[in-house]
């Protein structure tokens, strides 16, 4: 299995935390994805505390998002990121359980991929305000190639919906 591109692709991770140094955590993960082989780092949006999704009792997020110029292949630099959390010390528990460190794996150029323990875009990522928020900072016209629309409109549309939905 070919470990890298031919040419470089632009991907954009979601970085989160929600347990111990939260900050030193998207720090350290963000400065790990700079030494990746063939990648470069673009920009590391600011962080935002968000309030957590899943099991109730535990403690707000801090979330950004990182691009990067990379020529590994998407399953490499997946392997990466797990292998990031990992060294940072986080424990896998329950599902959207707190975390040490959360690294997905949003957008990877116009690639579109569905395999077992790998999926991009990113299922979930048109519908979070805390995915969405810091990657339109860093990358408003990058397009989603599964909708055709750029991470700008995504987040307005969110902001649209969620509007829609207030009392
Ligand atoms: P969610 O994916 O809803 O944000 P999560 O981040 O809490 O939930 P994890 O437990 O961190 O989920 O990840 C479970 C598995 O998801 C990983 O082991 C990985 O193989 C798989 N996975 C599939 N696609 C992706 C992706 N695009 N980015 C990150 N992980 C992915
Ligand atoms: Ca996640
Ligand atoms: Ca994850």
């Amino acid at each position: 299995m070919p470990r890298a591109e031919t040419l470089p692709q632009i991907a954009c991770i979601a970085l989160g935390s929600n347990l111990g140094d939260r900050r030193a955590a998207i720090e350290n993960a963000s400065a790990k994805i700079a030494t990746l082989p063939g990648t470069t780092l673009h920009a590391l949006s600011t962080l935002i505390e968000t309030a957590p999704v899943g099991p109730p009792g535990q403690g707000d997020f801090l979330n950004a998002a990182a691009s990067i110029e990379t020529t590994l292949t998407p399953r490499a630099l997946l392997d990466a990121l797990l292998r990031i959390e990992q060294s940072l010390g986080r424990v896998r528990g329950r599902r959207w359980g707190p975390r040490t460190i959360d690294l997905d794996l949003i957008l990877f150029g116009d690639r579109v991929i569905d395999e077992p323990g790998l999926t991009v875009p990113h299922p979930m990522f048109r519908e979070r305000l805390f995915v969405l928020e810091p990657l339109a900072e860093i990358k408003p016209g990058m397009t989603d190639p599964v909708t055709g629309r750029t991470v700008r409109q995504l987040l307005d549309d969110r902001l649209v919906a969620c509007r829609s939905n207030e009392p």
